[in-house]
């Protein structure tokens, strides 16, 4: 129930019970609005189907359980109210597989598209995907509906064959293939979400240039990461070399004009232009070595929030699906029906950073927040302490933005036009 409909409830019922369920929704409301972020992103945890069967997928177990039009409607109309004043939201469309659930997308889009002007919002949607299902007429919708979309390719056939495959234990390359070409007419920014296994790690530098010349332009590069999936030595050494070709190729696009983004590097600390003209290279290194100074965890529970296809609250969809986690209910932060439970909301997002204790003699503190808690979880068994491999990927990124950073100063330095802006990925 919401807010007015209790104190609808109080003015006509007037007994004990609807008393005590408005004081305590006044209560909570109080200290949500006091004490937490706004809430301005959502993930529509739409379905926990999908029709591929990746070998490291963390939904681990597919069902066709799916999200209902009245808990979709209701979610929108939660991140209205727990939005605040502030104008800008925004929608993600997750599974499982979303597109599974194009109907239900274009309903939700509706609605909130309706809603917007009276209830002083703009929304902006986005859309995680497999690809596979993305036909013309989809595309064009998407497009039409200003819905930005990631398809998740791991490399060119050879290797994301090898762990993303159909149901039936097919591959699925050829699926996303077919529908490249309009997905590249109605996306011309094209992103991909690049997941790499340790046994083709070495293909890395090959396949993200046969991918960028098929027209994929954008870049969400990460490693598989679950306790099953081990990262060796001889692994993480190729990852290394891979990334620093990566970090050229990357600098040889931005001085050729070429457009090509690179999450890990432009989600992190380069400069501007201008930055890159008037400040030294040292204060810019710092820079990148401070850009999480005093900071801890991420967005899970602050300004971001998933919804299952129950209606209930989480942090983010991978909290809501590592193993264990939302079978324990450790990560769940209420339900649209109930609201927010400010104290595991709090258990979340309240530690502080003396908290960190595997953190605090680790070098790397001022410009890492801790690991993502839900990988911390699956891999520690505690959201607050980091795996040790997810601190060797860490010293990774960083070196290679360096290394970008460096580069990309010198290049400024060296010539007078500007380099074309740096804009987030999808
Ligand atoms: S690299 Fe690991 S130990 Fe170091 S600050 Fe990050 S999470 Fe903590
Ligand atoms: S860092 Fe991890 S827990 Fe935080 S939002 Fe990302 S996936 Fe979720």
């Amino acid at each position: 129930m919401t807010l007015l409909e209790d104190l609808r409830g109080f003015v006509v019922d007037g007994n004990e019970e609807s008393r005590n369920a408005l004081a305590g929704k006044i209560a909570n409301r109080l200290v949500l609005d006091k004490a937490f972020p706004k809430t301005t992103f959502m993930e529509l945890v739409l379905t926990e189907d999908c029709n591929l069967r990746c070998s490291y997928c963390f939904v681990k177990d597919k069902n066709p359980r799916r999200m209902s039009w009245n808990v979709a409607k209701t979610a929108v109309d939660f991140l209205i109210t727990e939005s605040g004043r502030t104008e800008n939201v925004h929608i993600l469309f997750f599974g499982g597989e979303p597109l599974l659930e194009l109907d239900l997308i274009k309903r939700v889009i509706e609605y909130a598209n309706g809603e917007a002007p009276h209830r002083e919002k703009k929304f902006s949607y986005s859309m995680t995907t497999n690809g596979t299902l993305l036909t013309e007429e989809t595309c064009r919708y998407l497009r039409d509906s200003s819905v930005k979309y990631l398809v998740s390719v791991d490399g060119t056939a050879e290797t994301h064959d090898r762990h993303r495959k159909t149901r039936g234990g097919g591959p699925s390359f050829h699926l996303i293939e077919k529908n490249f070409r309009h997905m590249k007419r109605f996306q011309p920014w094209q992103g991909t979400r690049y997941t790499i296994h340790p046994d083709s790690v070495g293909a890395l530098m090959t396949n993200v240039r046969v991918l960028h010349d098929m027209g994929v332009n954008q870049f969400i590069i990460g490693p598989a990461m679950a306790p099953d999936v081990p990262w060796p030595k001889e692994a993480m050494e190729t990852f290394a070399e891979q990334l620093d070709n990566l970090v050229d190729y990357y600098v040889k696009m931005q001085q050729e004009k070429r457009h090509f983004r690179l999450g890990m590097l432009e989600l992190g600390s380069l400069p501007s232009l201008e930055e890159a003209r008037t400040q030294s290279e040292d204060a810019l290194l710092q820079r990148c070595r401070t850009q999480h100074e005093g900071e801890w965890g991420c967005g899970a529970g602050r300004g971001r929030l998933a919804v299952n296809t129950r209606g209930e609250l989480y942090g983010c969809s991978r909290l809501l699906t590592a193993n264990g986690l939302a079978r324990d209910g450790l990560g769940r932060l209420g339900s649209l029906q109930d609201g927010f439970d400010v104290h595991a909301r709090a258990k979340l997002i309240g530690k502080r950073e003396s908290a960190r204790t595997t953190c605090l003699a680790c070098s790397l503190r001022d410009a890492c927040t801790g690991g993502c808690p839900a990988v911390n979880f699956q891999f520690t068994g505690d959201m607050y302490r980091p795996s040790l491999l997810d601190c060797e990927f860490t010293r990774l990124y960083l070196e290679v933005q360096e290394k970008a950073q460096r580069l990309l100063v010198r290049q400024a330095a060296e010539k007078e036009e500007p380099r074309e802006k740096v804009c987030s990925p999808v």
